[in-house]
């Protein structure tokens, strides 16, 4: 029998599609890994798995204990089940701003959630930081113990990348990928899978989408990290090099614009079949510039994140579009 065990053996080896529009337009071959077909619809299910499976390793974490973790959601949704599966309770600390959808999720899914102001991370009471000194409390007072997930700096996080995603991208294109591009939250899967191809092959380009009000962009073409403007996508836009970032092979940098990347997710829903939440779609926007640049005849993957309905209240809402001052397609009024 064809068969997988549960949650932790579903994670990964997600299909890879072909994008249809934004390969006809460029003359590339566009190619989404569908990570949001992951159990938890997310690509943070794999950092999750390999941040638990790091820390038992370790010998940190036992049946009972807790997992704590500040996560814009996604990654508290693999952790929780993650933790469902393996016997460990889960606290999640997230930013008020953070979708309903994924909030509503982290507590289905049996996670304690503990909602916060947005502040800056340099913000003592940053959500990252929260969960950092109340992992620490509870290490001191949980009889089973207690870790901090950790996901920015802990690079069990980006080596989990490395040894899954990167590997099945380069398998799944026979090795004719030219290039490589995503958005960062933590920087775990651009680096991991970034530095797994160029030991593959050095002339593969590798790509950072950066959505507008993050300092990427500006770090990598400039070298100062520098933030201006906003998005609505959730879970990307980071201001700082985190431990996962270092000595990611950034070869070049996008900075789009949400304008410019919803209108991908509207289409891909009405025209392919895909619901796909926006950082997909900045990272699909961003593969079409680079498309751009390199010309017609390559190959360049990306990364569909999530799935869309995580996000139905925001970026399916046309009254919150409009808020925003962002484009809403005529059909999209006459589903509300
Ligand atoms: N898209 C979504 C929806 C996410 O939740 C995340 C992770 N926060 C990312 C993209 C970015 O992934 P990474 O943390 O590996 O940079």
């Amino acid at each position: 029998m064809d068969v997988r065990s549960g949650f932790i053996e579903t994670i990964g080896n997600t299909p890879m599609i072909r994008l249809r529009r934004a390969s006809a337009e460029t003359g590339c071959e566009i190619l989404g890994k569908a990570e949001f077909l992951n159990p938890g619809s997310s690509v943070k299910d794999r950092a999750a798995l390999a941040i638990v499976r790091d820390a038992e390793a370790r010998g940190l974490l036992q049946p009972g204990g807790v997992i704590v973790e500040g996560t814009a959601g996604n990654t508290g949704i693999g952790l929780a089940l993650v933790g469902n599966v393996r016997g460990y309770r889960t606290i999640i600390v997230i930013p008020e701003t953070q979708s309903q959808e994924k909030k509503d999720m982290l507590r289905l899914c049996g996670a304690e959630v503990r909602e916060v102001p947005a502040v800056p991370y340099k913000d003592p009471n940053n959500y990252v930081k929260l969960s950092g000194r109340l992992a620490e409390e509870l290490a001191q007072r949980e009889p089973n113990g207690a870790i901090w997930a950790n996901q920015f700096d802990n690079v069990a996080n980006r080596r989990g990348h490395y040894e899954t995603t990167g590997p099945e991208i380069w398998r799944q294109t026979d090795g004719r990928v030219d290039a490589f591009i995503c958005a960062v939250g933590t920087g775990g899967t651009l680096a991991g899978v970034g530095l797994y191809l160029k030991e593959r092959n050095p002339n593969v380009v590798i790509g950072l989408a950066d959505p507008c009000g993050a300092a990427l962009y500006s770090y990598y073409t400039t070298g100062e990290l520098k933030a201006e403007g906003e998005s609505i996508t959730e879970g990307i836009g980071q201001g700082r090099i985190t431990a996962n970032l270092e000595g990611a092979p950034v070869d070049r940098a996008y900075q789009i614009p949400d304008a410019e990347a919803l209108p991908i997710v509207f289409d891909l829903l009405r025209t392919e079949g895909l619901c796909l939440g926006g950082s997909s779609a900045i990272n699909i926007a961003g593969a079409i510039r680079l498309a751009r640049d390199l010309g017609p005849g390559h190959v360049i993957v990306t990364v569909l994140c999530d799935y869309g309905t995580r996000y139905q209240s925001k970026l399916f809402n046309p009254a919150f579009l409009r808020s925003k001052g962002l484009p809403v397609p005529d059909w999209l009024e006459t589903t509300r």
